[in-house]
């Protein structure tokens, strides 16, 4: 079933729409997209508003309040009303965090989505263009679908690791986080409305319904909400307010969140949805707060309490005609930048979407530690290869919970080594406990692969196990099976698939290489198996600190319902406590090594209103072709307020043959230096001297230069 877009809208619609458009090509399909998108607060918008307006002006009361909450779910997909008489449709939503949800619930569909590598993966990559093609494919599937809200991407920043739902999100960093959300809305939105979640600081998943996060302005702005901000930049849609609370607010009625932040101050022009069940808690304070839709079904956005609301005046019919307005326009909006044409439903799990999944675990995968060139294997060499654990025969594809979607097929490393490794034996240990046969096979090959990781149970959203993690560490099985595996072969090679960081300081000295798989998507086996055998050139970078352990961290307590965020998590506390992390954010090594020299800026001073363009040159030093990834940190001099040592302002990825050297430029705007003052509550620029560093990872810097901003 497609459900209709403003494109097949009742004919009476569409006389409307032609009459209150500006002498353009009638018909809302036709509306160019690059006006709605490109001329951000211009004539298009104007046009798209005053259609809007001469829509909800016909509406009856009980028509707009009907359309303020979800109603029903059909195939996968959260229904919300529209207003049929007037040709406006409702919405249909899918989750889509790792690929398109709603087949799951057609168990006997044809078409199976596309299980993409989880949100850590990605962002792993530090690969923003892969991002926007992988925005692009799950947003295609879900319109192929009927969709026409994706409920994705999570911007929410990974404070600690032991988040249930880290796997969800692209990383710590607010910069690079926000930079990758912005990066899959742009794509996502060729097709259906993105969706920002779950706004805001919503870090912690076993107390999510209850738990009060208290944090100060400056973080709020600065760490959680920066990535929020990205997104609403790039366009998106929509954005969903979490369960939690904030500041003794929860997110829904939050005004200082949804009406002076995102709204006033962020100029947000799409609609407001709740989290599902328990994120609504009230109904005036909620319209007030400016949220716009009550999902998935109508429960204190119910016709009887928002008329109740509006009889007693808690709530005014202007902000009901406030939350209408923003969900036709999301529509129409829609409608001006989206082929009309809807693409065949046999994009859901296409062929090219498993290369794309393919593509991003290949530069997903971040090798950590390689010690005597363990890696790669030449299959002409190595003679037995001994894969071992119950997980090399698993597909890992992330959790239970809101994100999981069910492949058409999923190649577990073990069936990617066979595909991939002609004319290597390989053995299969599929135990954790090695039996005497197991630990013969073990020491007789050439080499060892030990697969190893998290399940559903250890972490996710809630459901069906889920959660948040009760440690750092892997479990104590799958640690003393590195051990012994180790102990029989020198040539151990660890592949770690999770969601997030895992301590290994208990096994790390012992093994020859160590992989991060995290949860790769349905070609992760593949994927893994072209860069044990070389391949592919791993090219991923650590999104998230690796601790030597918890303590290195700040505290993370998951049953706690009051909790207080302080300013620095992740590689900033770590830098900012002097401590050195087993491996640091930003982290990745590769088969070739590069070199990093001639760094320029543009200018030694930078304009207040304007921006430097730092230039590096990077060498493919070794010799075979890889991607690099050049990462721009800044330093503070003398800062009134509590910087973090070094913070990551920009980041690229390039690809350079064997000897080739390449010129990267990144960009670094004045506002990007700015703190937010919250005395004067204003952003603020500070006339002080500031470093910028280049280099591999937050703790590889070699180069680095001096401005001020006079
Ligand atoms: C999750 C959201 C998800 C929604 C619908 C909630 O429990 O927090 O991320 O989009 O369910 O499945």
């Amino acid at each position: 079933m497609m459900r209709p877009l403003l494109g097949s809208f009742a004919p009476a619609l569409l006389m409307l729409l032609s009459a209150c458009s500006s002498g353009r090509t009638h018909g809302a399909a036709q509306t160019s997209a690059a006006d709605a998108s490109s001329d951000a607060s211009g004539a298009a918008e104007r046009r798209i508003d005053a259609r809007v307006d001469a829509l909800v002006t016909q509406m009856t009361l009980d028509e707009k309040l009907t359309m303020m909450a979800g109603s029903k779910a059909d195939r996968g997909l959260w229904l919300t009303p529209g207003v049929e008489r007037l040709g406006v449709p409702g919405y249909a939503m899918s989750d889509g965090a790792r690929g398109l949800g709603a087949t799951q619930s057609v168990p006997d569909s044809p078409q199976k989505a596309t299980a993409f590598p989880t949100g850590s993966a990605r962002g792993a990559t530090f690969d923003e263009s892969l991002e926007e093609r992988i925005g692009e494919a799950i947003g295609q599937e879900a319109r192929a679908w009927g969709a026409d809200v994706i409920l994705a991407p999570v911007v929410n920043v990974l404070r600690h690791p032991r988040w249930g739902r880290s796997q969800e999100t692209y990383g710590e960093d607010p910069v690079h986080l926000g930079r990758m959300g912005a990066a899959f809305v742009r794509g996502a939105q060729h097709h259906v409305i993105a969706n920002a979640k779950h706004y805001a600081v919503n870090d912690i998943e076993d107390t999510r319904f209850s738990v009060n996060v208290t944090v100060d302005e400056r973080t709020l702005r600065e760490v959680f909400l920066a990535p929020f901000a990205a997104t609403v930049e790039a366009g998106v849609g929509s954005v969903m307010s979490a369960y939690n609370q904030v500041n003794g607010s929860y997110c829904s009625e939050s005004t200082h969140l949804l009406h002076d932040i995102l709204k006033g101050e962020w100029g947000f022009r799409g609609f407001v949805e709740s989290d599902w069940i328990l994120a609504v808690r009230s109904t005036a304070p909620s319209v007030n707060a400016g949220l716009d839709l009550e999902m998935p079904v109508a429960s204190y956005f119910a016709l009887d309490k928002l008329h109740a609301a509006l009889r007693s005046g808690e709530i005014s019919e202007a902000s009901v005609d406030e939350a209408v307005k923003r969900l036709v326009r999301g529509h129409l909006e829609l409608e001006a930048r989206i082929d009309p044409t809807p693409p065949p439903i046999d994009v859901v799990g296409s062929a090219e979407h498993g290369a794309l999944a393919l593509d991003a675990e290949r530069e997903a995968i971040t090798l950590l530690t390689n010690h005597g060139g363990a890696l790669p294997i030449d299959r002409s060499k190595i003679g037995t290869l001994a894969v071992v654990g119950t997980y090399a025969g698993m597909a890992r594809l992330g959790d239970n919970g809101s994100s999981k979607v069910v492949p058409g097929h999923a190649v577990t490393p073990l069936d990617g080594l066979r595909d991939r490794g002609a004319g290597v034996t390989i053995q299969v240990v599929d135990a954790d406990v090695l039996s005497p046969l197991d630990q013969a096979t073990v020491a007789a090959a050439g080499a060892a692969i030990v697969v190893v990781g998290l399940s559903p149970t250890d972490e996710g959203e809630f459901y069906n196990g889920g959660g948040d993690r009760k440690t750092l560490a892997l479990s104590t099985t799958h640690q003393a099976l590195i051990q012994s595996v180790s102990a029989l072969n020198p040539r151990t090679i660890v592949v770690v698939e999770s969601g997030s960081a895992v301590t290994m300081d208990a096994w790390q000295g012992g093994v020859a290489a160590i992989l991060m798989a995290w949860y790769p998507g349905q070609e992760g086996g593949d994927a893994i198996a072209d860069v044990v055998f070389g391949d592919v050139n791993p090219s991923g970078h650590l999104p998230v600190t690796v601790p030597v352990n918890e303590a290195q961290l700040p505290p993370f307590d998951s049953t706690s319902t009051e909790v207080n965020y302080g300013y620095f998590h992740g590689y900033r506390y770590v830098d900012h406590a002097g401590e050195t992390p087993a491996f640091p954010f930003g982290f990745g090594l590769s088969y070739t090594t590069f070199e990093y020299g001639n760094l320029v800026l543009s200018d030694a001073a930078l304009d207040p209103t304007g921006a430097l363009t730092v230039s590096v040159d990077v060498k493919n030093t070794g010799a075979r072709a890889g991607d690099a990834v050049p990462q721009l940190y800044v330093g503070y001099t003398g800062s009134s307020v509590d910087r973090p040592v070094r913070e990551l302002k920009g980041f690229s990825r390039v690809h350079l043959a064997p000897g080739e050297t390449k010129t990267v430029s990144l960009r670094l705007a004045a506002r990007d230096l700015a703190y937010y003052d919250v005395s004067a509550g204003a952003w603020t620029l500070e006339h002080i001297p500031y470093t910028a560093y280049v280099g591999a990872s937050s703790r590889d810097l070699p180069l680095h230069a001096d401005f001020h901003v006079p």
